[in-house]
């Protein structure tokens, strides 16, 4: 599965023979390559620097395994490690209250107005009603993306085009979620292309008024380093339940996936697979550490 990493471990170990047991100038060998392989998949450099201290320590109290040489035994370890590192088993959806409220944040670009629509019709899937509305105030275009996206999957979009105030959208959206018997409404707010604190506080407010069971923090797979510091922002400002990780089908490794984990501890819950409303799925944890390990 993670062959490439193993390969590439293997000839660095090479010269070290093939001893069945990692002993510490080995193991620091291979921990090089694969803080590498985790660098070049665009993991935090400090999400890293942790993971590698972790490796260290399980490497190094790890029992020989008969017959898998080191370079497999530590590229086994690493695995497993990170698939716990990315939350284990996959995360479903809370909603607890009916009706329940999913408010979407992120920086604008993410995708986020695409997965409103793509969670929407996800959730109608199973048989719910749902109800999507859109609290960018700043783009009308946004609005309109919106409202074309529910058309194309039969879901009603709720808007109030010429209100300037985004919290008083979302509370009569939730009004109109209650009166009419919906059973969750999908909250896509505004998103700029830099953290911005008025952008947060507005969040954060949406988020007093709805009172949401799930927030989840939109962010594109291919966002790199810069990843870390805006799961952060947005995490410290207005708070999060869960993550959906999108434009996997790029060729990003997913690195992201480790970093905004890291760094928020809240669960990855959907990925994003391509532009399509059909392109998204339950995030598995197992499937993006091999990912990511290359
Ligand atoms: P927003 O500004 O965060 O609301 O982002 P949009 O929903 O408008 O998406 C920005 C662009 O990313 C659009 O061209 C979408 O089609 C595209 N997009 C969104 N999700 C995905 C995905 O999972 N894969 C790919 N390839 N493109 C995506």
């Amino acid at each position: 599965m993670f062959d490439a990493l193993a390969e590439r471990i293997q000839s660095t170990l090479e010269k070290f023979g093939r001893k069945g047991r990692i002993d510490k100038e080995t193991l620091e060998k291979g921990l090089r390559e694969i803080k590498l392989a985790l660098l070049e998949a665009d993991v935090n450099y400090k999400v890293v620097s942790n993971f590698i201290s972790d490796i260290r320590e399980k490497a190094l109290g790890a029992e020989v395994v008969k017959g898998v040489n080191p370079a497999q035994q530590l590229v086994k370890i690493v695995h497993d490690e990170l698939v716990e590192a990315l939350g284990g088993e996959e995360a479903k959806l809370n909603l607890k209250n009916k009706p329940a409220v999913i408010l979407l944040i992120g920086l604008q670009g993410s995708g986020k107005t695409t997965t409103a629509a793509k969670l929407a019709n996800f959730l109608k899937k199973q048989g719910k009603k749902v109800l999507l509305t859109s609290a960018d105030v700043y783009r009308p275009a946004a609005m309109l993306q919106l409202k074309k996206l529910g058309e194309k999957i039969g879901v009603p979009v709720f808007l109030e085009e010429n209100e300037k105030d985004a919290v008083k959208i979302s509370k009569d959206a939730l009004k109109k979620t209650r009166d009419e018997n919906y059973d969750v409404l999908i909250i896509d707010t505004a998103g700029r292309l830099h953290i911005d604190e008025e952008l947060l506080e507005e969040a954060r407010r949406i988020r007093e008024e709805t009172n949401p069971d799930e927030v989840l923090f939109v962010i594109d797979a291919m966002t790199g380093q810069e990843a870390v510091n805006i799961a952060k922002a947005f995490n410290d400002a207005v708070g999060m339940t869960g993550i959906i990780l999108t434009k996997m089908d790029s060729d990003s490794r997913g690195g992201v996936a480790l970093s905004v984990k890291g760094v928020t501890g809240k669960p990855i819950k959907f990925a994003g697979t391509g532009e399509k409303i059909e392109d998204f799925e339950q995030f598995y944890p197992d499937r993006v550490a091999s990912r990511i390990l290359g």
